[in-house]
């Protein structure tokens, strides 16, 4: 079966195809089957909701099987944001590194051991038939002092795992640990019960 995926963001459209066509399920943007995608507004106060929002409006607008993710950074000395609001955290939607910025004023004053955070992923799948997986990812790490590396994208330059941050590694190394990585791989599991049935 062929899923459409459910975001107008480039980078990460391509992790999830990334992710997902290794563990054999085929995806397809929404542009590859012809289709223009609405931008679905983030009205949600949880990832779940946002994810399902996303993939709940493409299934109807394509008539195919379609994921939506929603993620975002939580940190625990500010509790737990900026969370699902993580993408406009500063005013603009997707503005980095406005985000960014803010976050490192936030925490200014945070000690190194209260510095603790996790990114966070629900994915969900909506069959057109109305039935869906939900299913949730998320990875440990901290909050640095200032950006490291130009890989990644969003927060990835701030958030550290051990002494690395997310945008110092390759991108198979961020797969491997990161919160979409680890949805994705449940998500891969969840789908592959679904095709065999
Ligand atoms: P959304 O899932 O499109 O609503 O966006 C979530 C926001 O969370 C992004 O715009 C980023 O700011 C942040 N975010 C989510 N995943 C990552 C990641 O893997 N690295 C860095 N930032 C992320």
């Amino acid at each position: 079966m062929k899923y459409i995926i459910a975001t107008h963001n480039m980078k990460k459209r391509n992790e999830l195809a990334r992710i997902l066509e290794p563990l054999g399920v085929e995806v397809l943007t929404a542009e590859q089957a012809g289709v223009e995608l609405t931008d679905v507004e983030e009205t949600g106060t949880t990832f779940e909701e946002n994810a399902r929002l996303k993939s709940e409006s493409g299934c109807k607008e394509t008539g195919m099987p379609c994921i939506g993710d929603d993620s975002g950074l939580m940190v625990d000395a500010l509790d737990g944001a900026p969370g699902v609001y993580s993408a406009r955290y500063a005013g603009d939607h997707g503005n980095d590194p406005a985000n960014i910025a803010l976050l490192l004023e936030n925490m200014k004053d945070v000690p190194d051991e209260e510095r603790t955070a996790r990114f966070m992923c629900t994915v969900c799948c909506t069959y057109p038939d109305g039935s869906e997986i939900v299913v949730s990812g998320k990875c440990e790490g901290k909050i640095g002092y200032e950006p490291k590396g130009d890989g990644g994208f969003g927060y990835d330059p701030v958030f550290m795992v051990g002494d690395k941050s997310f945008a110092e590694l390759t991108a198979e190394e961020k797969d491997k640990i990161s919160h979409r990585g680890n949805a994705l791989k449940a998500l891969a599991e969840a789908l592959a019960k679904v095709e065999v049935k």
